[in-house]
Formats: C-alpha cells, sequence, structure tokens
C-alpha cells in the first residue's frame, strides 16, 4: 500500500498545482472584464497565453500518465472517491495529450483573431467579412475533434469538452421534446387575452439602489460575501472558487430587472462554488460536474424560485421600500407577470424563459447540420433566419446582427456549448421537482424569505459531489431519474397555463 498512497498523493499535489495555475488564469480575466485599464491588453495575453502553456505542459507530463497508469492498476483497493478522482484525471489528462501542442496553440492564436474580426464584423453587419475567419476556425476544431476521437460526428467530440457523456444524438431527441410543447405554447400565449403592462419596469431606478436590492437578495439566498465579491462588467459572468467567488453585473438604469435577474444567476452559479467540499479542494472532486449541471444552479435560483410568486411575495414590499414611486402602481399579480412576459425575439440573452430553449436549439441543429456536411458557411444565415422563423415566428433583418452574428461562442471555437444552457433549464425542473416532494413547504417557506432548506438540499444533493459521479447518475441519486424533459415540460406547461390563464 505505501506505493499506492505515495502515487495517489503525488498525482493530486500534482493535479492541484494546475488547478492553482488556473485559479491564477480566472483571476487575471477577471480583472481583464472589470477594472483593467485598455492599454493592459497586450500584456494580459501575454501572461494568460503563458500561463495556459504551463497549465497544458504540466497536465501532458510523462509522469502524471506513469502515476495514473500505477494507481489504475490497482484503483479496485482504493476508496471510492479516489477512484472517482484517479478516473476524472485521466479523463482530463486523455483529452490534454490527444491535441498537440502546435494545435492547442494555433487554436488558441485564431481565437484571439477570429474574435476581433467578429466584433467588427457584428458592428459592420457584415457576415462576409467573418465567413472565411470562421471558415478556419470550423477547419481547427475540425482537426481538434478528429484528434479527440468519436463514433457518430465531430460535433460530439466537441460537447463532451463542455458536456461529458452527452452526444448529438441525445440532445436531438431532448430539443424535440422541447420543441413540441414550447412552440405551441409561445403560439398559444401570443393569442392569449391576458397582456402585461410593464410600463413601470422602464422608469428610472439609480443603479446604486439597483445594486443593493442585488445584495440584498445575494446574502438571503446563502451566498457567503467573506467568500465573494460583486462587481460590475460589460458580460455578467462568474468566476473563481471556494474562499473567493466572483461574480458581476451589468445595470440598465430603465430596466432593473436585467441586473436583478443577472445577479441571482451568477450567484446561483457561485453558490455551486461556495458549496463544494473544503477538504477536497484543488481535485476533481471540488470542481463543476459540467457545464450544464452548474447552469443547473444558475437557472434553478434565476427562473425556479426568484421568478415564482413564493420569492416576490417576500422581496417585492422590500424592492418597493428602495423604489417607492417607481414601483407604486406594481400589484403582485403585475409584477409577475412584468418579469415572466413571453415575447418571441431575435436576441437570445434578452429572451424570456420560454423562448430562451428555442434559441438555443436554432444553434445546435445548425452545429449539427454544419458538422454533419449538410450545411456550409456560406448558407449559415440563411438557415439561421428560416430556422428562427419557424420556431419562433419572427423574421430576422438579413444583416446578420440580429441574426447569425450575435453570439460570441463560433469566434472562440466554442461548438457544442449552445445545449449546456438548456441541459441546465432541464436539470433544474427535475432537481426542483424532487426537492418540492422532499420539503413541500417550500414554496412557503420561501414567501417568508427562508432560502437555507433549499440550499442545504443542493449542497447535499449537488454542490458536495463535484465530479464524484456522471451526471445520470448525479440525478438518479438526486431525483430518482436520469435525465429527463417531463418535469421540465411539466413546469412550462403549468406555469404558463397559470400566467396566461390558457
Ligand atoms: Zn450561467
Amino acid at each position: 500500500m505505501p506505493d499506492l498512497e505515495s502515487n495517489y498523493n503525488e498525482l493530486i499535489s500534482r493535479y492541484k498545482e494546475v488547478a492553482v495555475i488556473g485559479s491564477v488564469n480566472g483571476l487575471l480575466q477577471w480583472d481583464m472584464q472589470t477594472i483593467m485599464p485598455p492599454k493592459g491588453s497586450e500584456r494580459r495575453s501575454d501572461q494568460l497565453a503563458l500561463l495556459a502553456g504551463i497549465a497544458h505542459n504540466r497536465m501532458t507530463s510523462p509522469r502524471i500518465d506513469e502515476l495514473l497508469t500505477a494507481l489504475e492498476a490497482h484503483s479496485g483497493e482504493l476508496p471510492p472517491e479516489e477512484q472517482a478522482n484517479i478516473r476524472e484525471i485521466r479523463r482530463d489528462q486523455k483529452k490534454a495529450v490527444k491535441v498537440p501542442q502546435d494545435l492547442v496553440e494555433e487554436l488558441s492564436r485564431h481565437e484571439s483573431v477570429c474574435h476581433e474580426v467578429w466584433v467588427k464584423a457584428r458592428a459592420k453587419a457584415d457576415f462576409d467579412m467573418f465567413a472565411p475567419y470562421l471558415e478556419k476556425m470550423i477547419a481547427l476544431v475540425r482537426r481538434q475533434a478528429e484528434c479527440l476521437g468519436y463514433k457518430d460526428t465531430p460535433l460530439d467530440a466537441l460537447i463532451d469538452l463542455f458536456e461529458p457523456d452527452a452526444t448529438v444524438a441525445v440532445f436531438t431527441k431532448l430539443f424535440d421534446e422541447i420543441k413540441s410543447v414550447s412552440v405551441p405554447l409561445v403560439r398559444k400565449i401570443a393569442d392569449a387575452p391576458i397582456k402585461s403592462d410593464r410600463a413601470f419596469l422602464h422608469r428610472d431606478y439609480p443603479i446604486e439602489l439597483q445594486r443593493r436590492f442585488g445584495e440584498q437578495v445575494m446574502k438571503s439566498i446563502g451566498f457567503d460575501l467573506d467568500g465573494g465579491r460583486l462587481d460590475v462588467s460589460v458580460h455578467p459572468f462568474c468566476s473563481g472558487g471556494l474562499g473567493d467567488v466572483r461574480i458581476t453585473a451589468r445595470y440598465n438604469p430603465n430596466a432593473p430587472q436585467q441586473a436583478i435577474f443577472g445577479i441571482i444567476h451568477e450567484s446561483g452559479h457561485a453558490l455551486y462554488e461556495q458549496g463544494v467540499r473544503a477538504d477536497t479542494f484543488g481535485t476533481p472532486l471540488s470542481e463543476a460536474l459540467s457545464y450544464g449541471i452548474h447552469e443547473s444552479q444558475s437557472r434553478m435560483w434565476e427562473n425556479l424560485i426568484a421568478r415564482s410568486r413564493a420569492f416576490w411575495t417576500f422581496f417585492l414590499p422590500r424592492l418597493k421600500e428602495l423604489f417607492p414611486t417607481q414601483l407604486a402602481d406594481a400589484s403582485l399579480d403585475k409584477f409577475l407577470l412584468a418579469i415572466n412576459h413571453v415575447q418571441p425575439s431575435l436576441i437570445r440573452v434578452e429572451a424570456d424563459e420560454l423562448t430562451y430553449d428555442l434559441h438555443i436549439i436554432v444553434r445546435f441543429e445548425i452545429e449539427r447540420d454544419l458538422f454533419a456536411g449538410k450545411l456550409s458557411v456560406s448558407d449559415l444565415p440563411r438557415a439561421w433566419n428560416r430556422k428562427i422563423e419557424d420556431y419562433l415566428g419572427v423574421v430576422p433583418p438579413d444583416n446578420g446582427r440580429e441574426g447569425v452574428l450575435q453570439d460570441v461562442h463560433w469566434s472562440g471555437g466554442m461548438f457544442g456549448y449552445f445545449p449546456s444552457y438548456s441541459l441546465g433549464n432541464i436539470a433544474a425542473s427535475q432537481f426542483w421537482s424532487a426537492m418540492k416532494r422532499a420539503m413541500p413547504d417550500l414554496d412557503k417557506q420561501i414567501a417568508t424569505g427562508k432560502f437555507s432548506d433549499a440550499l442545504t438540499w443542493l449542497r447535499a444533493n449537488v454542490h458536495q459531489h463535484g465530479r464524484r459521479w456522471s451526471r445520470d447518475e448525479l440525478l438518479q441519486k438526486a431525483t430518482g431519474k436520469p435525465l429527463g424533459t417531463a418535469d421540465y415540460l411539466q413546469y412550462l406547461t403549468d406555469k404558463y397555463s397559470d400566467l396566461y390563464r390558457l
């Protein structure tokens, strides 16, 4: 056993170093997006590239492979949690060694160029300007997929980088189920006699008061402000880990709901990070299971909890204390209808809870057809617009700014990422149903501002496990079944039938 133990300890300490490098990288990224002066960007990209290189180098070191091989031969003799760490480190190591250093570097270089061109092309609404760079990006990620290996389509290998064990086939089935319920529901809502009055949400809401409300909510739901911060950035995000989790918000003085729900969304991500076990820190057991499960936590707090009647029964009077004149005529019913307003639109990040998935499905189906060779880059603007019209009933203008050029992901080589957002919605509803079965008075608790039982449940059933289980194992243990759309579709149908009296 001594060999086994010392090998395991060495493996973990090497992995921890890579995790620490990653956390330094995260801090530099946070700085870049919040307070770095504009002239710092050149130095910063050198710093980030150096760190990424060091991390890749350490992860692909032959010593890690040696240690893993020695440990795998006797892995049955180790405690189950250590076995899980070995399995997950091997998963990361395999991915790292399969992609050659020159491709990693070429991808990284092309990401910077492609991103820059995308920013300009979007501003000018000129897809043709972006097309050759996108073409090259797709060629590079195709090469990456060939290195990583896949069974059915190169997109499977790329999806696996964000959502282990998910595939095009898995998402196609889930998304067909969502479409069959969401598309008719959106049409029914458009014809419903109930219309929301949202004028009060466009009055003047001073930013400092919005921030104060955001912090009040953060504290109430269990965000540890001694182990995290709230700052401002152009695109809201959450970064860091246990002990120092940072979230950001973007404030609009005439649309307070954007920052409020943004802060709650990022807090949901942060609570996941703050909920990992301190004694596993720096190992896969302290890391999020996947992008989709991370997103399930943000969407749980943002949508299932914070867009509910129970939540605003408690918080609307508190919001009114800060904005008494702006909200003078906002009853609870009026407020709920306004913050849950369904409106097919062109821009994903502005979409409501119900139509959001349809934006994701459009992107997923386009990526699927692109990697299957059924679409070429020059087909994208038209394919995009056709699908948006089919699923959402709105027609994008031809310029691409409100269409195919709107998202940053493809310019960064992130193909296969979008489905994680919808997987988050599906998993969140599944967790929520299980929470309600375990705690039938959950709504009553929330209506009195008590969130501790909800958070305790999430800590025990999701946060504490990190990458201990696969996604379906985690869901099976927490909710009694593997990932499926039943709870989500029921939730959407019930919610909107009630709101719009369908
Ligand atoms: Zn998120």
